[in-house]
């Protein structure tokens, strides 16, 4: 698959399946820490970097199969989360797929846009965001 990976065991959040929306290292920051490498496309513009059609049709096959064995779909990867323009459609898919908790791994860096806070901020969604240690859940 091209957009998920995993489950991959997590010390925060148990077993993820992972959904991975942006090119390898597209990000607004350039972290000399990033365990992904040097930033190649630093960029603010938030865009569908791929297909969401094709993003979609993974999560459904992903999700089905591994269900029962996952705590949380997390949306992070090769970039920052955020950069994804139609993240919150993608995240209500996965809630529409799963009653497991969405946990995005983001900067935060793009939160004071009020578009970004509508797609992360889901009333009576269970979400949880994280920067390092920053989590919030409703
Ligand atoms: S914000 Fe995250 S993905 Fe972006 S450069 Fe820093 S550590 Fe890497």
């Amino acid at each position: 698959m091209k957009y998920i990976y995993g489950p991959v065991p997590s010390r925060r959040l148990g077993y993820s399946l992972g959904i991975d929306p942006i090119p390898s290292k597209t990000c607004n920051y350039q972290c000399i820490y990033c365990q992904l490498g040097r930033t190649t496309n630093l960029t603010n513009f938030r865009e569908n970097y791929y297909p969401k059609k094709e993003i979609i049709a993974e999560m459904e096959q992903a999700i089905k199969l591994n269900e029962n064995n996952i705590d949380y779909i997390t949306f992070v990867g090769s970039g920052e989360p955020t950069l994804y323009k139609d993240l919150k459609d993608l995240i209500l898919k996965a809630k529409e797929l799963s009653e497991k908790p969405v946990c995005v791994i983001t900067n935060g860096s793009l939160l004071y846009q009020e578009e970004v806070q509508r797609s992360l901020i889901l009333k009576g969604k269970n979400m949880s965001i994280f920067d390092k240690e920053y989590k919030i859940e409703d």
